[in-house]
């Protein structure tokens, strides 16, 4: 499993695999091919399918400009090792091929290979929960210590930013009104939510703060805002929301909050190095159903739980999204995701009342959740995994 830095990006919206991945790439390739004249990019499957609605295609032009880039969209072809495939070509000024990259966008900004010596290593020696939880037991030690050991100090310096800017995501959320751009012309919800809320009183009021927090980061990540994706931006909303709801209710210092998101970043961790948290892989239960078994490990952990707790809550958060498809209206990420944010968070909370309530000892363990996640995924039809092919893509409107 690679730094914790890799689960937690911050960057801009709409999306992690559509955006973020390509651009790494856009940019890696024309350091490459800084000789060239122009470029051509053909995408395939989903990010051909779905790049237009989330500005992949503006995002690749942008990052090649100032020179001219063909783009090709090829949906129904898919390369062989995912369905985000990109092949970059360089050509000079009599039209001759300099050079070509087959690169692959997998998800939470990721690419599965690099043009420089930048590449990502794995750096956590433990890779299922169990070992983990092997490890803290041995130790007497909990998940964030875990994190602590294995990348030191300098991580947590890294998290009190992360935090900082999943913050500001929701106050700008909170604060900026209008339609989302796109088409479908929805109106931000989380400034009235969050002013309404403050007119209720009891659990009430807690819900809809809640769902005001996560509207908030998700839909700057809709309007193309800075987010951080956790594990993806379109699931950003989650974490940030239940952290900041935990905050303001118990007053934790922000060093509680984050030692809880080095917790969730083991989650997110294990999730992408076990299965994908990829919605164009494994559908929506990859980014949602992590967010939120993200959320409610460290929900779990801020309220006092033990580890088995904290591991029972995260494999609830992966069990009740099981099958969640990805079929966003428009390729954008707009319906259902902005909602499925603000779901997320109150089902994260209730994983953690529920796991608290509990001893932690429960049948099925968060590694076999996570397996049968990614069979559920490699099961689920193509017209379901960010493709906007079937489902609520077709009849949502
Ligand atoms: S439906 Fe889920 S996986 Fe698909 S784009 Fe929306 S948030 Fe991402």
């Amino acid at each position: 499993m690679q730094s914790l830095k890799n689960i937690y990006r911050i960057g801009y919206g709409p999306s992690s695999s559509h955006t973020m991945g390509p651009y790494k790439a856009s940019q890696q390739f024309k350091d490459k091919y800084n000789n060239a004249a122009s470029y051509k990019v053909t995408l395939y499957g989903s990010l051909a399918a779905t790049g237009k609605g989330h500005l992949t295609d503006i995002t690749i032009e942008k990052t090649l400009a100032p020179l001219k880039v063909d783009i090709i969209l090829k949906p129904d072809q898919l390369l062989p090792k995912h369905t985000n495939g990109m092949k970059f070509e360089a050509f000079d000024e009599n039209n001759n091929l300099l050079g070509e990259w087959i690169v692959y966008s997998t998800g939470g900004g990721e690419i599965d290979d690099y043009l420089s010596s930048e590449k990502n290593k794995d750096i956590y020696e433990l890779t299922t929960m169990t070992d983990i939880l092997n490890w803290t037991k041995k130790n007497g030690k909990s998940f964030w210590e875990y994190a602590l050991f294995v990348e030191g100090e300098p991580v947590f310096q890294y998290l009190k930013e992360v935090w900082q800017a999943m913050q500001k995501s929701i106050e700008r959320g909170i604060d900026n009104e209008g339609a989302i751009p796109g088409g479908l012309n929805i109106q931000r919800k989380a400034y009235s939510y969050n002013v309404k809320a403050k007119n209720y009183s009891g659990s009430l009021r807690s819900k809809t703060l809640l769902f005001s927090y996560a509207l908030g980061a998700a839909e700057e990540n809709a309007c193309g805002g800075q987010i951080v994706t956790a594990p993806t931006c379109g699931s950003c909303g989650v974490l940030p929301a239940v952290l900041k709801y935990l905050q303001d209710s118990y007053k934790f210092s922000d060093n509680r909050i984050i030692r809880a998101l080095a917790t969730a970043g083991i989650v997110g961790n294990l999730v992408k190095k076990n299965a994908s948290i990829s919605g164009a892989k494994v559908g929506c239960q990859g980014e949602i159903g992590t967010a939120c078994a993200m959320a409610s490990a460290a929900a779990t952990q801020l309220l006092g739980g033990t580890t088995l707790q904290i591991e029972y809550a995260a494999e609830m958060g992966i069990e009740h999204h099981l099958g969640l498809t990805c079929d966003p209206i428009a390729g954008l990420v707009q319906v259902p995701c902005i909602e499925r944010n603000a779901f997320a968070a109150e089902r994260a909370l209730n994983s953690a009342t529920f796991s608290l309530l509990s001893d932690g000892r429960h049948l099925v363990s968060f590694d076999k959740i996570v397996h049968i996640m990614n069979q559920t995924g490699n099961d689920l039809p193509h017209i379901y995994k960010e493709t906007s092919q079937g489902g609520l893509a077709l009849y949502g409107l």
